[in-house]
């Protein structure tokens, strides 16, 4: 999608940096991380966020199931032996910043109650 910031950044039209890459998926480093390891995977397909997954589109479940292990294998790869968050935040009230899919990895630390008011 063209005016898409992480669209931008798969297209390398904006720089990250960048922990891995498939076909399908991008991960990459938070530019303002919550934690000390916070990384963001994305599917290289714009879509709008979670709530836009449609089992109507054919690549959907598989982009999906692709982003939770691609979650899980790069915590594998990163150590984080004491556990890690993946967090999806989708539009207003869930607090959605970027309209682009996304999933938060989130580790490296004790990470704070997933309470009231703590989004990470
Ligand atoms: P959201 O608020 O939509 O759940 O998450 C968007 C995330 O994108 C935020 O954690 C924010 O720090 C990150 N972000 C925003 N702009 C950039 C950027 O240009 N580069 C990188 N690497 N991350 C970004
Ligand atoms: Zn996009």
């Amino acid at each position: 999608m063209k005016d898409c910031l992480f669209c931008k950044i798969v297209k390398g039209e904006i720089p990250s940096e960048r922990v891995y890459e498939d076909d399908d998926i991008l991960a990459f480093k938070d530019i303002a991380p919550a934690a000390h390891v916070h990384i963001l995977i994305i599917p290289k397909l714009h879509i709008d966020g979670a709530d836009a997954l449609s089992h109507d589109e054919p690549k959907h479940a598989e982009i999906a199931g692709n982003l939770i292990m691609t979650a899980g294998k790069l915590a594998h790869e990163l150590g984080l032996k004491d556990g890690w968050r993946i967090v999806t935040n989708v539009l207003t009230h869930g607090g959605q910043t970027v309209r682009h899919l996304h999933f938060h990895l989130l580790g490296g630390e004790q990470l704070g109650d997933f309470g009231s008011k703590l989004l990470f």
